[in-house]
């Protein structure tokens, strides 16, 4: 047993570690039960009660991570394949009954309270419901976790309190494999039978065993549970009935209880996959387990200490100024970590998976992955390293689907998909079914060909943290030289113009996907995907540089990058077009200028809720392709990933310069111009604004910060919580409150602590260091644990310092710049 270090904390109540809910309101149901998924990066059950079936209210979610399966579906007059994320076996399958009464079930029941707590300290979901059957009182208490300790295995104790009465109770523990698809209400049309059954099987006294296996992708699952029960406290022995059913595996067993005793059930499961390593088989890597397995109270013992290093590493404390905020920011920035941190972990490392939009608490957007690894990607990159390297050699494995899509479509380089899965070939729903107007529309959102370079990005992020040159050299250089060649081989040379052009994309902007009236879908020239792709070019020169020779040699004979293509893509980098419109606004794509304006006030009157104008314009005959309007950022996704002064060197490279009003002027116009029908662009409107318009600011940083406990986009969070927007938030309260950035080598930090928090501390990892970092008003203390580490360059603003590991350095901050404080040893 070892005991763990303190944690540095600043005070603070139980409020900012839980998430409570009073009362049952069965119309929200979906959205609890997908804010309280439990997790840990290999598996992940939503947060349904044990006793739940799905029945329109609950929905009980298992899904393992990178779990997916394909079916196809006749549909609008076409054969549709889509790849899912399977929803696999109910473990929890938890049921009872008292006397003659039917199985328990809230409907049936008069509530006299209920609480359900998500105690995210500790990684533990725990309910308690009292309630009234026939005059019968009972108290049900339930805590459940997933373990962080052991990514196999999940665990629940019931525990029911006779208040009132004495009687039989009996108890139905199974595995509930008779499970389908049925939780996101777009692809209810589509066939959703993913698991086969394989057998199901009673293990001596206490277990039971379930196999499945999905239909196409042959991923085996295999789970056992143990049910123990106790009355206060004393083992109950007694022999229980076992039934198997295809699909359904359980044991029932009957108890009396006196009144005011409590019969206590303890499950635990066990899941194994064939796609695990260190095993020999699913089914006895899963009976092996249980055998070994120790009670609830120990299994419990050994997740809390994982979970208190997890927090030691990853959290961002804040301590409000007086009067500090109207939210509960602490509790809610705790909760999207938690999420995160459940979403990918130390056990996700080895499994060959991409953090997908939607983490794995719900079928929305199938679990596939999208260009969100950029908003998520720099809170694992600054914390576990270990982490955001296991997420771009998922991208590097699927270089080879990459290459056959760019080839495919008679170009160079890698194509990454807009949404990928298992195999990483393009995953996009070919069509979407408009819910207004009933309408089968064609999705061509899979034209986002910039998600290659938020890949890119991504890699050279890893690197500029981590400087692993090791992995820079074998697999970023592949993977960013590859995009780079995409880039190249997309743009021509417009001569009439004398600059290069990148025709037929979307931008990250959804609602636009044409020309108004145009037969084929794309657009000309999107100024992000254009600036991106530059930069990405920019970025792979100066890897060429970076690298061995020997390296680069072998890269370039192998990818075919002659000396030719080099000098072309030095010409792309300095002659990309990017269009600008008269008034110096840069224009979302080429064209954009010459669409109509919408007539916000109008639809704002007409719908209660316009974030979807997309699905409204099509539902009235119209398009959205016709208007200045945007669902999301998209030039302004500049600003967001790039300081003026790096936008202002790409810029200066291309002859465009831009002056200290283009970043502004930009904002404000698009601003004014989008829907907000994602939840990534709050974060990015609140990012951009932070340091120009605080209130502004705010307030999207408000909104983005409870999109799941709001359910701002009215119904999806129930489907899944947005885990892009939950990473973005959190990543702002640091990188944006410390100015973090990393360029030259130099780790540069430009604070501006907002007046509503009075101090921040967090721990980083940087290039072997490990920092801690406390930021007040007044000072930004810099200190690590002494390590064989070499110096790092620090800069607070604008000054270069080094820094030797085990010291700590103040770094006093006043209104006329800062005053660095003497180093003392740590
Ligand atoms: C957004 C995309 C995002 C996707 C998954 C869409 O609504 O427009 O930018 O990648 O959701 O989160």
């Amino acid at each position: 047993m070892r005991t763990p270090a303190p944690v540095p904390r600043a005070a603070e109540d139980a409020s900012a570690w839980s998430l409570v809910f009073d009362g049952f309101d069965p119309a929200r149901e979906g959205i609890r039960e997908a804010l309280c998924t439990l997790g840990n990066g290999y598996f992940a059950t939503r947060a349904a009660a044990a006793w739940a079936e799905a029945d329109g209210v609950h929905y009980p979610g298992t899904y393992i991570a990178g779990g997916y399966n394909r079916l196809q579906t006749n549909i609008a007059g076409r054969t549709i394949e889509n790849e899912d994320l399977v929803n696999f076996p109910n473990w929890l399958a938890l049921r009872f009954r008292i006397a003659e009464e039917g199985w328990f079930d809230l409907s049936r029941v008069a509530i006299l309270s209920y609480r359900q707590e998500l105690d995210l300290r500790r990684g533990l979901l725990l309910s308690a419901v009292r309630f009234e059957d026939k005059g019968r009182r009972i108290v049900l208490r339930e805590q459940r976790l997933v373990s962080m300790a052991d990514m196999h295995l999940g665990a629940v104790e019931l525990t029911l309190t006779a208040e009132n009465w004495s009687g039989p109770v009996t108890v139905r523990s199974g595995l509930d494999g008779r499970i389908v698809n049925t939780g996101a209400k777009l692809y209810r049309k589509f066939n959703n039978k993913h698991l086969e059954y394989l057998s199901g099987q009673i293990i001596g006294e206490d277990g039971v065993c379930l196999q499945v296996r999905t239909s196409q992708s042959r991923f085996h699952v295999a789970q056992v549970a143990r049910t123990q029960m106790f009355i206060d406290g004393c083992v109950l022995e007694s022999s229980r009935r076992g039934v198997e059913e295809p699909g359904y595996i359980w044991q029932d067993l009957t108890v009396d209880i006196k009144q005011g005793e409590s019969l206590t059930v303890e499950k635990l499961a066990f899941l194994y996959t064939s796609r695990d390593q260190a095993i020999s088989e699913a089914g006895l890597a899963a009976r092996k387990a249980t055998r070994r397995a120790g009670r609830y109270a120990a299994v419990k013992a050994d997740h809390l200490l994982v979970w208190e290093d997890l927090w030691r590493r990853f959290d961002v404390r804040i301590r409000p100024a007086v009067p500090g905020f109207r939210l509960n920011v602490s509790m809610l920035l705790r909760l999207n970590m938690f999420h995160l941190l459940q979403t990918v972990s130390i056990h996700s490392i080895d499994l060959d998976i991409g953090i997908p939009a939607r983490g794995w608490t719900g079928e929305a957007y199938q679990g596939h992955i999208f260009w969100d690894e950029l908003f998520i990607f720099p809170f694992f990159n600054y914390r576990l390293p270990e982490i955001t390297r296991a997420i771009l050699t998922y991208r590097y494995r699927r270089l080879g689907e990459a290459r056959a899509a760019a080839q495919a479509a008679g170009h160079k380089g890698a194509m990454f998909p807009w949404q990928s899965g298992s195999d990483g070939q393009e995953e996009t729903d070919k069509l979407n079914l408009n819910p207004h107007s009933q309408r089968w529309v064609p999705d061509n959102s899979y034209l986002q060909r910039h998600v290659g370079s938020a890949i890119a990005y991504n890699v050279w992020q890893y690197f500029q943290v981590t400087h692993d040159v090791e992995f820079l050299q074998f697999y970023g250089a592949e993977l960013m030289l590859e995009i780079a060649l995409f880039w190249s081989s997309m743009a021509t040379l417009n001569n009439e113009r004398g600059r290069y052009e990148i025709r037929g994309v979307m931008g990250p902007d959804e609602f636009h996907d044409a020309y108004p009236g145009a037969a084929t879908p794309g657009l000309n020239n999107n100024a992000y995907t254009n600036v991106m792709a530059v930069w990405v070019i920019c970025r792979s020169l100066e890897l060429l540089d970076r690298i061995s020779k020997a390296r680069r040699t072998e890269l370039t004979i192998r990818l075919g990058i002659s000396l030719a293509e080099i000098a072309r893509w030095e010409d792309i980098s300095r002659r990309m077009y990017v269009p600008f419109q008269a008034d110096g606004i840069i224009s979302q794509f080429e064209g954009y200028d010459a669409l109509d304006e919408l007539d916000w006030a109008a639809y704002r009157r007409r719908y209660t809720d316009i974030q979807r104008l997309d699905l409204i314009l099509e539902a009235e005959g119209d398009s959205p392709n016709r208007y200045k309007l945007s669902k999301q950022a998209d030039v302004v996704m500049l600003f967001y990933l790039f300081s003026a002064d790096e936008l202002g060197e790409l810029f200066a490279r291309l002859g465009y310069p831009i002056n200290h009003d283009t970043i502004p002027n930009n904002i404000n116009y698009y601003v004014a111009r989008t829907s907000y029908g994602s939840t990534l662009c709050r974060v990015v409107y609140s990012w951009v604004l932070a340091r120009s318009d605080r209130p502004r600011s705010m307030a999207f940083f408000a909104d983005a910060l409870q999109s799941d406990v709001n359910d701002s986009q009215h119904g999806t969070t129930a489907e899944g919580v947005h885990l892009g927007a939950m990473a973005g938030t959190v990543d702002q309260v640091l990188r944006v409150s410390t100015g973090i950035e990393v360029k030259s080598d130099v780790l540069l930090f430009n604070p501006e602590l907002p007046p509503e928090i009075e101090c921040l501390e967090s721990r980083i990892r940087y290039r072997g260091h490990s920092l801690d970092l406390r930021l007040t008003h007044d000072a930004l203390t810099v200190s690590g644990e002494s390590m064989n580490v070499a110096p790092i360059a620090l800069s607070v603003a604008g000054k270069i310092y080094d820094y030797v590991s085990g010291t700590t350095r103040v770094f006093e901050l006043n209104d006329g710049g800062v005053k660095p404080a003497p180093s003392q040893k740590g």
